[in-house]
């Protein structure tokens, strides 16, 4: 007979732990701190520096003037790499990174969002 094999105790020993997986969706995204999701924007603190532009390494986010000293962003969720530079780069905390990882859409035209001074995010028209 064979003897059972090193599988065989490790079975044993985590069959009664908890599993470190998560139910998700059930139990929502569970996404650790610091995690870095999507961009959130807030148009009232922003003074149209384009700092985040130019530090942006994949050209996913534009800033633009849309009223006096209003402005809104729009950011192409399929070039952003969520790397937090713009967030950095912004002196005036008018960008955050939230941690949220739900992005995908049928539509790859409704990835770039439209975020303004309702903060509500519009697919470009
Ligand atoms: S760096 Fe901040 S303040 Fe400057 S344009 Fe970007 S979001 Fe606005
Ligand atoms: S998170 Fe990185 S890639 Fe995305 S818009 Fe900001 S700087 Fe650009």
């Amino acid at each position: 007979m064979k003897r059972p094999g090193k599988i065989a105790k490790l079975l044993i020993k985590t069959f009664f732990k908890k599993p470190i997986t998560g139910n998700y969706p059930a139990d929502g995204s569970g996404m650790p701190e610091g995690f870095r999701g999507k961009l959130k924007f807030n148009p009232s603190a922003c003074i149209g520096c384009k700092m985040c532009m130019r530090d942006c390494p994949s050209g996913a986010i534009e800033i633009r003037k849309t009223g006096e000293k209003q402005f809104e962003a729009e950011v192409n969720l399929a070039r952003c790499i969520y790397c937090g530079q713009c967030v950095d780069s912004c002196l005036k905390k008018a960008l955050e990174i939230t941690a949220d990882f739900e992005l995908a859409k049928l539509d790859p035209a409704q990835l770039k969002v439209i975020l303004n001074a309702a903060n509500k995010e519009q697919p470009k028209a």
